[in-house]
């Protein structure tokens, strides 16, 4: 993105992180089919949402989406979805069930004000890469292919007309942009920042609204495009935030995180270089921990980072091993000082099923 300037123009990418888990559940409980979608609670003014869905073998897929632009640094996304789980609509669907396994990724929320120039010499985004995720439907897989599809034919017709590679593909963003793709996120882009904007109450209604003119092909009316805050921007200082009490887990419907990364299959060789790497080693205590009370404890949905004491004060520990590659990490360090880097030996979780 920085080397060939490609976020120039466009609004910064905004996220949201997704926890995720597989359970057994109850064969009489299973509807094959049914699909669940939430909205708020457990959060109170955070965006974000829940999903409950279905799946074939007395499988039901759950999980808990949390805007990154969230602005308490005491609010803990993992202990959110606990949360999430102990709902009277929720909760009996998942007693006397089993938990089989468990991720965490963060979502791309920016949508089409956020996508970058997609094409550089020799190579393009497609997919998630780009943002092309349709985030009021919570649905990207669809685009991803299609954005395949479409980069696809571009390289067929430039090794066609003679191309040796190391050129861009210019008839990609051109046939992306003329495509359904296009068009969905399109309609659905005012969507998710309008409940930064107005809130959840007044922005729900709003994205509601927007979607339907949209739909009903009167968009026309509402033509303009809301922009974004950059997540990393957002949190307020400890200090100034609520603190928010978390109950502990019951190890039957919610858990800890140590017994949810052993179900994501997560492995790293060992020896190897820290993956999650720190521009100034001295930022986390001296900023985040004084001022924001350490929250990348508390937003890593894996445990990796520990603030402990060792005899001279307080230092961050790194568990490496413990990344299930979600990123959030990289995307809301408040100074940006956290660099996510690709682990050596291909390690990272091993998700079944996900
Ligand atoms: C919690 C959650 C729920 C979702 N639910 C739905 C849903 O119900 N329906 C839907 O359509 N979409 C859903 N999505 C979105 C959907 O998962 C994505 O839009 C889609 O997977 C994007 O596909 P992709 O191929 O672009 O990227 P990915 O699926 O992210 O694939 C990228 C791959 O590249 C690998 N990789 C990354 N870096 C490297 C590297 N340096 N070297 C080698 N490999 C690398 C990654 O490990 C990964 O396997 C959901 C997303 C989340 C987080
Ligand atoms: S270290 Fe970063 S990328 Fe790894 S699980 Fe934690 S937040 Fe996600």
């Amino acid at each position: 993105m920085t080397r060939f300037n490609l976020r120039d123009g466009v609004e910064p990418q905004t996220y949201g992180i997704g926890i995720k888990e597989l359970w057994d559940i109850d064969p009489e409980k299973h509807q094959p089919g049914l699909v669940i979608h939430t909205q708020g609670w457990p959060l109170a003014d955070t965006v974000g949402g829940g999903f409950l869905y279905h799946q074939e073998e007395n499988q039901v897929a759950i999980g808990f989406i949390v805007a990154l632009d969230y602005e308490n640094p005491h609010l803990a996304p993992f202990e959110e979805m606990q949360r999430f789980k102990t709902h009277p609509a929720i909760r009996p669907v998942l007693e006397g069930g089993r938990r089989v396994a468990y991720g965490a990724r963060a979502i791309n929320e920016g949508g089409l004000q956020a996508i970058p120039k997609l094409v550089f010499p020799g190579g393009a985004l497609i997919g998630c890469s780009a943002g092309f995720v349709n985030v009021p439907r919570i649905k990207g897989s669809h685009n991803a292919m299609k954005s395949a599809m479409l980069a696809a034919d571009a390289a067929f017709e430039a090794i066609q007309q003679g191309s040796q590679g190391g050129d861009e593909l210019d008839t990609y963003p051109a046939s992306f942009k003329a495509s359904w793709v296009y068009r969905e996120l399109h309609k659905a882009r005012n969507a998710r920042p309008a409940l930064s904007k107005f809130g959840t109450l007044l922005g729900t209604l709003y994205s509601g609204l927007d979607l339907w003119f949209n739909t009903l092909g009167l968009g026309f009316l509402l033509p303009w495009t809301f922009g974004h805050h950059a997540d990393h921007s957002t949190l307020k200082k400890a200090a100034d935030s609520p603190k928010i009490e978390y109950p502990k887990p019951d190890g039957e419907i919610t858990f800890d995180k140590l017994s949810s990364v052993y179900l994501s299959n997560t492995n790293h060789t060992e020896n190897q270089p820290c993956h999650l790497t720190l521009k100034d080693a001295a930022r986390p205590v001296d900023v985040n921990l004084a001022l924001y009370e350490g929250p990348e404890a508390r937003f890593c949905p894996a445990g990796v980072y520990e603030f402990i004491e060792d005899g001279t004060g307080r230092r961050l520990q790194i568990n490496a091993q413990n990344c299930v590659h979600c990123k959030t990490c990289d995307i809301k360090d408040v100074t940006q000082n956290i660099t996510w880097v690709v682990p050596e030996g291909g390690g990272g979780p091993n998700y079944p099923n996900m």
